[in-house]
């Protein structure tokens, strides 16, 4: 191609660069009056020169400021004297905040005719490899913004299903599957939390410890489908028994029970532990193979004020062995720790 051709072509393609890029509404006098082209990934050939410079005028008002043409390649061709084309690939920065529409790589394609000494833009077809662009749209923005923010609602569900989901499984975990109070672990993880606690506070720390009697012999009798009956209706019996707050009732293991009694004093222990005692009485679950005909409970009593010379399994230490002598001493009967 002869240097000034390629001089001018060069001219009139950086001129439309500078204008689209400044958002210069004068591009718009330099579409010609046969003007056709293609806007953004659409696929309909607008033909008409004032549908083009409505479509020109949205692209601008949509993105007003400056936006940065990054060229990556670029073809000059030489057709007549009166036609030349322009074919460029470069990525587009728009100068707007959410960065996952400020970068488009687009393919443009020009042709300029020369029209009575002027030359015009006779086509221009902007592509933008998304297939989103709205007819009328160079720039996918409508849509991205769209999928966005339902990417962002769908996100936020998630995450709150997730907390559900976590939430839930805290509690699963924390829950004995058969009787539905407290765990082994719900009530280790609450003693080591009251045990610092009380370590603050210089408070009692109390923990009642009752084991079903003769409940190998209940199962015996009454079958082991009865047995998990029994220990539902302890369970529910022991939760709903008043307790002051603060205070855990949680299944130990096999057919034992701990209540944990956080900043309370002797006295009042000493009374919890003969209500829960007359409680479990009171309800009078048939058992033919105890002195009394009724399920009964033996009951060991500790307690400690938090120190770090101690460990927190002293207390559970000390309200079996209470527990221990309680079952030696014959049963259905409570013992404290520090008392023979
Ligand atoms: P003691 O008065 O000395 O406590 O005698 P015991 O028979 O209650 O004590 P032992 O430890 O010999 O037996 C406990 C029984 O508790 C044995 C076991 O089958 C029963 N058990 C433990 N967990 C469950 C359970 O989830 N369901 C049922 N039905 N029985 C259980
Ligand atoms: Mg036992
Ligand atoms: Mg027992």
């Amino acid at each position: 191609m002869r240097p000034d051709r390629q001089q001018l072509i060069r001219t009139l393609f950086d001129e439309y660069i500078e204008m689209y890029s400044s958002r210069d509404d004068r591009l718009t006098c330099r579409f010609s009056h046969n003007f056709s082209g293609y806007a953004g990934s659409s696929d309909v050939l607008v033909t008409d020169r004032e549908e083009w410079i409505r479509i020109t005028r949205q692209d601008f008002a949509q993105v007003p400021d400056r936006i940065n043409i990054e060229m990556l390649d670029l073809s000059l061709q030489d057709l007549t004297e009166q036609i030349v084309v322009v074919t460029a690939f470069f990525h587009i920065h728009l100068p707007i905040p959410k960065p996952i529409l400020s970068h488009e790589t687009a393919r443009l394609v020009l042709i300029f005719h020369l029209e009575n000494n002027c030359w015009m833009i006779a086509h221009s077809g902007i592509s933008i490899p998304y297939g989103l662009a709205h007819k009328g749209e160079i720039y996918p923005i409508t849509r991205l913004e769209k999928r966005n923010s339902e990417l962002e609602s769908m996100i936020t569900a998630r995450t709150s299903e997730l907390a559900a989901a976590n939430r839930q499984l805290e509690i699963l975990s924390n829950t004995d599957g058969l009787t539905n109070i407290g765990n082994r672990r719900q009530f280790d993880l609450m003693l080591q939390t009251e045990w610092n606690r009380g370590l603050h506070s210089h408070s009692l720390l109390a923990l009642i410890m009752l084991d079903i009697d003769h409940f190998k012999q209940f199962n015996d009798h009454y079958g082991h489908l009865a047995g998990d009956d029994c220990l539902k209706q302890l369970a529910s019996t022991l939760s709903q028994s008043g307790r002051r707050a603060g205070e855990l009732v949680a299944r130990y293991g096999g057919e034992e029970f701990v209540i944990l009694l956080p900043n309370i004093d002797k006295q009042t222990l000493f009374g919890a532990a003969q209500h829960i005692h007359q409680l479990i009485q009171s309800i009078a679950i048939p058992h033919a193979k105890t002195d009394l005909g009724i399920v009964t409970v033996s009951v060991g009593v500790a307690y400690l004020s938090p120190s770090n010379q101690q460990n927190p399994l002293e207390l559970v230490r000390q309200a079996d062995a209470a527990l221990y002598r309680a079952k030696l001493a014959g049963r259905n009967c409570i013992r404290f720790m520090d008392e023979r």
